[in-house]
Parts: structure tokens; C-alpha cells; sequence
């Protein structure tokens, strides 16, 4: 019973108001499942090159993450940098160099196949589309993408998205995808593209949950330290979908509640602080479930009323 998870393994280089790191490891995928890791078991699909390092092939198999699909190619490991604003709300990037990823044909091994739970990470959506029809009837899929994806691959990402059962977007590309920049009526709007649920990511100003039957919503976690944002996003999808396989959820047994979304939500809303805690993924080499579960809490009280 495990999440497969599909995305970018790179190396990053980042600098914030906090420091600056020239080559750390980094990766929409690496961060989902390193968060979903906590919850439920994981089997990543993605591509390095020769460069990448035996210590961070470790880093994820200690956290008994499945690396059988995790292809090593000659080349380069995909490398992404990226600057921060002052207020770490703004992100400007520096350098994206493909090298493997430019190629990058995802294929699932045999025991990838049958898994329950999918979570497709920002790539190119015909490819995200592929690894859905390679799944032998997922219970659950969800994923996430990007304006660039929005704006040139349109067409594509409108098929691809057309079957998952959630999207997970910010509220710029929720306004870029539907045309609309009242934020209910463009989470409506996607509604009707496909996906019975979407989640809105609003950074430190925290998340929304949209579904058939209504809403939900709540405020960022205030973080005392926050040092590198990046991969936070990504860590709220692989705690938001680890939960929701943690408890089994079953959308064709009617499993699939509002008061499950909203904790799952909640859990997204965790792991995506944790993240920002520590540079690249240095919070994830001592972060417990014990810390997560107290925080967890945390949110409990600071909204309820
Ligand atoms: P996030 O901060 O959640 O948006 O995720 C940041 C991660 O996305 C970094 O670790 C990058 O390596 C990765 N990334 C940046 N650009 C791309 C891209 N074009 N395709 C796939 N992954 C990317």
C-alpha cells in the first residue's frame, strides 16, 4: 500500500536573506516523498545523472523511501537556482539546467503498477498524464503544476488534469488557470476541469480546500525561523497526500470526507513549516513524527474558537 510519487530529483543552488548554499540536494520529488515518508511508504520515479551522490541516494533510502524506479543515466543531475526577496515571499530564478531531466521518460517498474495512491510532481503534463495511464486504477491521484505549463502547454494540462481526483496550485496559478481573479469563482471554475478537489497554496498566508460541498481554510503556522522556503510547496503535497494514504482513503468507497481533507490539509500545512526551518533538506535528517503530531496540535488551538 503505497504513494508513488514522480517529479524532479536536481540539485539546487539557493540563497536567501539567511545565507546562501551553492549545490544542495533539492527536487520537487525529493521533497514529496521525504514529507509523505512520514506518513505511508514511498516509491519514487525520477532520473539523476552520474554526479549524483551515493550520501544523498542514502538520505532517501533511510527514510525507507523505494528508489527501484530511480534511474541513473549518464549526464548531469538536473541543477535549478533560484534567489529569494527580502520577505521570502518572491522567488527569482537564476539558472535551470535540464541536463538529464531533459529527457526524462518516466517508466514505472511492475510493483510501482498496482499501487493505490499517486502523486504527480510539477513536470510536463503529458508526462504526468503518462505515468496515470501506466497505473493499473489508482484510488487516488493528485498533483501539481506551474504557470509555465499553463501558459504553453494548455491543452495538455487541461487532458491531464481532467482525471485527477485533486490539484494543488497558489492562488496565481489558480488565476492564471481559470481566467478568473476572484478566488472562489476560479477555485469553482477548476472544479469543473476535472479534479473534485483543489487545494490553494497561499505561502505564509497558509492554504484553502475547495470541494463539491464547500470549503475550508487556514492561516500559515508563524514560524519562528524560517530560513529556505524552497520545496515547501512540495512538502504540503507529500504530507497532505502521505495522510490521506496513511488513513486509507477511498474515494469510490465514499471514503474521501471533508473532516479527512481538512486534517489532511492541516498535515500539509506541518510538513510544508518544517521545511522552511532548515536550508534545502536538512530539517528532514532529525524531524520526527512525534514533532509532527505536536505541531499538528498547535494548529488545533490556534483555530479553534
Ligand atoms: P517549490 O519551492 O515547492 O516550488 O519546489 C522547489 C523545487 O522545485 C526545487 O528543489 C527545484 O529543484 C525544483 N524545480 C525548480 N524548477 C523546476 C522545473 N522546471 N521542473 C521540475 N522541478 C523544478
Amino acid at each position: 500500500m503505497s504513494l508513488v510519487v514522480v517529479g524532479s530529483v536536481a540539485y539546487d543552488g539557493v540563497e536567501t536573506p539567511h545565507g546562501k548554499v551553492d549545490r544542495m540536494l533539492g527536487g520537487a520529488c525529493t521533497y514529496i516523498s521525504l514529507s509523505a515518508s512520514y506518513f505511508t511508504p514511498v516509491k519514487i520515479v525520477a532520473v539523476v545523472g552520474e554526479d549524483f551522490a551515493s550520501e544523498d541516494t542514502e538520505l532517501l533510502a533511510s527514510r525507507g523511501i523505494d528508489l527501484a524506479g530511480l534511474e541513473r543515466v549518464p549526464g548531469k543531475t538536473f541543477f535549478w537556482a533560484g534567489v529569494y526577496s527580502q520577505d521570502m515571499n518572491d522567488r527569482t530564478t537564476l539558472q535551470t539546467d535540464l541536463n538529464v531531466f531533459a529527457t526524462f521518460d518516466p517508466k514505472l517498474p511492475e510493483a510501482y503498477k498496482e499501487q493505490p495512491y499517486l502523486l504527480l510532481g510539477n513536470i510536463q503534463p503529458g508526462l504526468q498524464h503518462n505515468v496515470r495511464q501506466q497505473m493499473k486504477g489508482p484510488r487516488l491521484t493528485g498533483g501539481d503544476t506551474m504557470n509555465y505549463w499553463i501558459n504553453d502547454f494548455r491543452g495538455e494540462l487541461l487532458e491531464t488534469i481532467r482525471h485527477w481526483d485533486f490539484l494543488l496550485i497558489n492562488d496565481s496559478e489558480a488565476r492564471l488557470l481559470s481566467g478568473l481573479n476572484h478566488i472562489g469563482q476560479a477555485a469553482k471554475k477548476i472544479l469543473e476541469m476535472g479534479p473534485k478537489v483543489l487545494i490553494i497554496k497561499r505561502g505564509e498566508y497558509g492554504a484553502m480546500l475547495f470541494h463539491r460541498a464547500g470549503h475550508f481554510a487556514i492561516p500559515g503556522y508563524l514560524l519562528e525561523q524560517l530560513r529556505d522556503p524552497t520545496g515547501a510547496g512540495d512538502c504540503f503535497a507529500g504530507g497532505f497526500m502521505g495522510y490521506l494514504a496513511e488513513q486509507g482513503v477511498d474515494p469510490s468507497a465514499g471514503k474521501l470526507d471533508a473532516r479527512l481533507l481538512g486534517r489532511a490539509v492541516v498535515y500539509g500545512s506541518v510538513m510544508g513549516s518544517f521545511c522552511c526551518e532548515e536550508f534545502g533538506v536538512e530539517r528532514f535528517r532529525t524531524l520526527s513524527r512525534q514533532e509532527i503530531d505536536r505541531r499538528f496540535e498547535e494548529f488545533r488551538h490556534f483555530t479553534a474558537f
